[in-house]
């Protein structure tokens, strides 16, 4: 499956002649897009190079990794298991998301993110005892292991990107993204490392503090690069995370208005909070006259979760 590249498109010219284009991988033509289809497609490839046969993953009811990935298994007939956390305050929301993972037959078990550790031994346990190879996407129960594989994704994305400004004949000054876990943007930067380019790459966090997020993304990017001193830059912004899930008003905002003024859709619990954080950092920052791209890193179903509170 190789459906690239993405679109770019230009969005509009803002009051300091900055031109704003964003690239639509939201548009990615397998179960609604975004990152995680890149990503998830990396894992499944590891899975099978791995010899293992049952998708173990671990996301909360929103996550659009385990939507994609339990299609993924669907389509290929592979088990698939979610461990869903609850949020930080305990509770649990129904999502589409959710819906649709248990649609495509994932077998979904609640846990507590406290017990992370324990729950994924247990899943692992019980997949090696029904005769299965489990495969666990983060690699071992403590979350390290694999690094290197979810990092993949978007170190090709960067090549692309740098085709699409040779055929564009464009340069892009910054580069703006929703960053949550930091692979994506991890991936962005090995690219970068490894092939140039001197695009500003910009990670708006949507949850973590920024000294939470730089070392992930660092501990990705020196996995990545099997260099344990390496230490780029890595600006990870940390002024519009608020606490996962949670937005302002401001931001609905912008949401409302990217749809009606571009009909692109922005969800609140990532792309909405990072195109927000994007047109405020340009003003804070005092960016003009450059050219500037958004990464839409796709969440179309938390969209639409969310569409009564956008459009009011
Ligand atoms: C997962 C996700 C992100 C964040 O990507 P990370 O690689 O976890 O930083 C951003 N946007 C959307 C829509 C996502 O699903």
């Amino acid at each position: 499956m190789d459906f690239s590249p993405t679109p770019i498109q230009f969005l509009f010219e803002d009051e300091n002649r900055n031109r704003i284009y964003v690239k639509r991988e939201d548009l990615l033509p397998f179960s609604f897009g975004g990152n995680k289809v890149r990503i998830g497609l990396e894992m499944l490839a590891d899975l099978k190079q791995s010899g293992c046969d049952h998708m173990i993953a671990y996301g909360n009811a929103r996550s659009n990794l385990c939507r994609v990935l339990s299609n993924l298994c669907a389509r290929e007939n592979i088990p698939c298991t979610i461990l869903s956390p609850a949020d930080d305050d305990g509770t649990t929301v129904d999502s589409f998301n959710q819906r649709m993972c248990l649609a495509f037959g994932a077998e979904v078990v609640p846990c507590l993110k406290t017990g992370v550790r324990d729950t994924v031994e247990a899943a692992l346990q019980r997949s090696r005892d029904m005769g299965r190879k489990p495969y666990y996407i983060y690699g071992n129960s403590l979350g390290d292991g694999n690094l290197v594989t979810p990092v993949r994704a978007y170190r090709k994305v960067w090549q692309e990107l740098l085709s699409q400004q040779q055929a564009m004949n464009l340069h892009f000054d910054h580069l703006f993204l929703a960053s949550g876990t930091g692979m994506t943007q991890a991936g962005l930067i090995c690219g970068q490392l490894l092939d140039g380019g001197n695009t500003a790459i910009h990670g708006i966090s949507i949850a973590r503090s920024q000294d939470n997020g730089r070392a992930h993304i660092l501990r990705y990017v020196r996995a990545f690069m099997q260099d344990e001193v390496l230490s780029p830059a890595i600006d990870f912004v940390d002024a519009y995370a608020l606490t996962y899930g949670r937005y302002t008003d401001a931001m609905r905002a912008t949401a409302a208005s990217a749809l009606r003024l571009h009909g692109l859709p922005l969800d609140l619990t990532y792309t909405g909070k990072a195109y927000h954080g994007m047109l405020q950092e340009l003003r804070a920052r005092v960016i003009a006259g450059q050219s500037i791209l958004f990464l839409h890193t796709g969440g179309t179903p938390l969209f639409f979760d969310k569409l009564g509170e956008i459009v009011e």
